[in-house]
Parts: structure tokens; sequence; C-alpha cells
């Protein structure tokens, strides 16, 4: 018998990166976990684990968080058109169409994705919460669900009775792990009534507000010309700007909202590709880091970025607000990096839980492959380029392994919790499905070549 103390998990010679606030890195280091909580970090740890894991110099950094995503199917259905067109010909009659199947299989699509990509955290705003919750119960992921609420179109999304009876059931059900929001979709979508109203339970539940803001140039206009004011002020009128909020896009806000964004504490999740592809415009990113507003990163749905894969959203969100700003030293990659990891942690109100790797902290752990021809070379302490390296060299296909709460979801690339083969399938079943009942089918029929 030796006096080694037992621990559930021990990971082995990884190039450790904290992201903690003294940003701290560790070489050829261990990390602890019991219970689902990190013990110990440091240089040949005194432990024995009941599951050991050799990292074998390959980076090891807290999981990724997804500050912004809708958990969708019909990736890559419909391409290369304008937001609100794209929103009224496509999203609304699909959403219309949507059933608790369909989101079934975009959930099991999105989580396999999420855990094959080193995301270990997110936040779903879609349909039928139920199911996605349900998916990710099994998956093993941290995930807030906030259902998305429109009240225009009528039928497009959740309403507030369905979002009340699944905030009832699924607030406590697995504590810690799966939370849940209010998620009304935009200022424009949803009425002054309904916006009074989650003000008011989100207060009586004590939990969190997901909402677009001022994602496109035409809202905005179109917003103020019907409201006469920007949304969001609108938003300020109804008490719903608080510490509690989680706005996506902010692409066009001008100083004064930034302002007020920050004096409310709101916080705001960065999406460039999306932002790009629908040519929604440059989220004034800097300027909100700058007044003092949690920042986060998000990828948006599959529908508009395509992939879930916040590495390339690290590299894409600091390379457009260089080339914008003309100024490469705009959106530094360390910055990337904590808008992916603790600052995102933040914004969802989950920084004392994740985002970096530390002793008492949820052990949702990520191991980067460096031991590939484009992530080289690896310079040792105190040289170290390894930020550089996961933020402008890495993909979502590097991560080898992906932990949450101590639990192994992927090792080596084979997934623990989840049946790839299996979800195959069940996504083209009800992809087609979905395609065929939303009447899209004629869509792509007349589509030209
Ligand atoms: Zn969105």
């Amino acid at each position: 018998m030796d006096n080694y103390q037992q621990q559930d998990l021990v990971i082995r010679n990884g190039h450790i990166v904290t992201m903690d606030a003294e940003g701290r890195r560790f070489q050829s280091a261990d990390i602890s976990i019991d219970k689902g909580v990190i013990t110990g970090i440091g240089a040949a740890l005194a432990v024995k684990g009941e599951v050991e894991i050799d990292a074998k110099g390959n980076a090891v950094l807290p999981g990724l968080i997804n500050c912004h995503t809708h958990e969708t199917l019909l990736r890559g259905l419909t391409e290369d058109l304008p937001l609100m067109r794209w929103l009224d010909e496509i999203c609304f009659p699909k959403d219309r169409a949507f059933q608790a199947e369909h989101q079934r299989a975009a959930a099991l699509m999105a989580q396999l994705e999420l855990i094959r990509g080193g995301t270990t955290t997110f936040i779903d705003i879609f349909r039928y919460p139920d199911e996605a919750a349900a998916v990710a119960e099994v998956s093993g992921l941290r995930a807030i669900f906030s259902p998305q609420l429109i009240d225009e179109p009528a039928g497009a999304g959740e309403t507030l009775e369905s979002t009340v009876a699944f905030i009832e059931k699924w607030n406590h059900r697995v504590p810690g792990r799966i939370f849940t929001w209010f998620g009304p979709h935009a200022p424009y979508s949803c009425k002054k009534e309904t916006f009074l109203k989650i003000v008011e339970l989100a207060e009586f539940y004590d939990v969190g507000i997901h909402t677009h803001l001022a994602e496109s140039y035409n809202e905005v206009e179109q917003f103020i010309a019907q409201y006469g004011m920007t949304s969001t002020n609108f938003l300020e009128e109804l008490g719903v700007l608080s510490p509690r909020l989680l706005v996506a896009h902010g692409v066009h806000l001008n100083a004064q909202e930034i302002q007020l964004l920050a004096r409310r504490d709101v916080a705001v999740a960065y999406n460039p590709t999306s932002n790009m592809k629908l040519a929604s415009g440059v989220a004034p990113i800097p300027e909100l880091i700058e007044a003092g507003v949690r920042v986060g990163l998000g990828t948006d749905s599959n529908l508009s970025n395509n992939n879930l894969d916040l590495f390339e959203e690290m590299r894409v969100g600091a390379t457009l607000q260089k080339l914008w700003r003309k100024d490469a030293q705009a959106l530094p990659c360390e910055q990337m990096l904590r808008m992916a990891t603790s600052d995102a942690a933040a914004c969802l109100g989950l920084q004392d839980k994740v985002g970096s790797l530390e002793v008492g902290k949820s052990a949702d752990i990520i191991i980067v492959d460096l031991h590939a021809p484009h992530m080289w070379p690896v310079l040792p302490e105190p040289s170290s380029n390894i930020i550089e390296q996961l933020v402008y060299s890495a993909s979502a296909g590097d991560v080898l392994t992906t932990i949450v709460d101590g639990e192994i979801l992927m090792r080596d690339r084979e997934f623990y919790t989840l049946d790839e083969d299996e979800i195959e399938n069940v996504v083209h079943e009800a992809a087609l499905h979905l395609i065929h009942v939303s009447g899209l089918e004629s869509l792509r029929n007349g589509r030209k070549g």
C-alpha cells in the first residue's frame, strides 16, 4: 500500500493553460479531479487516479463556453440570403413546422459536435427545450436552455406558458449542470407585456434572460421608425437591462447604448461568423470591453455559421476586428481565449464554477492535440506560444478529450456518452422529414443552379 491519495481522475503531463486571473501556465504538469471537482494542479502530483489520462505534452485547458447558439437541424439547406429574408422565408416556416422529434435530432447533432470540438458549456435559445434538455441529461454537457419565445409571427416559437412549464420542470432537475433561462427572441418579435412579465418571472425564479439585440442595420432602422427609440433604450424602459441579461450580437450599438449596457451590467455574446455570413456588420467589441461590458464568444446556430467550432470563432473574431479597424493589435489572442473561457463563464453567471482551471472549480477540461504539424512549433516556457497556437492555429478537430464535471464525454476522439452512428441516422431522417413538412422541398427544387 502506498500512501498516495486516491482520486477519481488524474490527467498527467499536460501543457496546462489555466486561464485563471494570474494567467498561470504549467509545463508537463498534472491535474487531479475528485467528485467532479479539481483537487490539484502541479508537477508530479502525489495522487493516484482511478482513471489516469496521459496528456502526452498536449494542451490542457478549460472547456470552451459557447455564449450563443440555437440547436437547429437544417444546416446548409438554404444559403446566401439577407437576414430578414432568411428569417421570413426559411426560419419562420421551418420553425412553425418544427416538432419535438426534430428538436431531439438537432440537439443530438449539436451536442455531439460541441463535445467533439471541446465545448463543455453552451446556452441554447430554441424550440422544444424539454427534448434538448433530455439530450443534455445524457450527453453530460453543461447547458443553459432559454426557450426561444416569439409573439410575432405567432406559432414560430415558444410561449410564456411553455417556458414557465419548462422552468418548473427542469430548474432543479440536474443541479449545477442544466440551467433554465428565459429566451425572448428579440425586442421586435416579442410584446412589451411579454418582456414585463419575463422581468418579473426571471427574478422570481432567479434565472437569466437571453435575447437578440441590434443584430442587423435594417432591424435597427425599422425598430426606431416603429418605436421612436433604439431597442436598447426600449429594453431599458421595460426594466429588462440588468446583470441577468445576456444579449446576442449588439452589432449596431451607438456610444450611448454601449454606456447603458455597461451601467446595467448586461453581458454581450459576440458572434463574428454569423455577423459576417448574414452581412449584419461588425460588433463594437473593443468599445464594449473598454466600457466594462462582459463579452463572451458564441457561434450562433449551424444555419448561420455553419459549425459550432469555437476555435474557428476565436480566430475569425480576432481577424475580423483587425481588418475592420485596420489595427493588427485589436482583440489580441489572449483576450479571445478569455472570451471563450473565463469571460464567457462570467457572461453566463458561472464564473465561480467554470471558465478556468483552479482547485475547487468544476472539472470541465479539454485536451488539445499539439502533436500535429499545423500546431508547430510548440515552444517551452517561459517563451511559450501555446495561446497563440490555440487561438490562431487550432480547430475543433484538434480536440482529443472532453471532460465535464470530471466525467469523460470523449477520450482520444471516442465518444463516451453519445452514439455517433445512431445520431447520424436520426439526424438525416429527421432533416428530410422537416424539409417535407415545412414545404421547403419546393424551395429547394425551384433553386437556380
Ligand atoms: Zn441567434
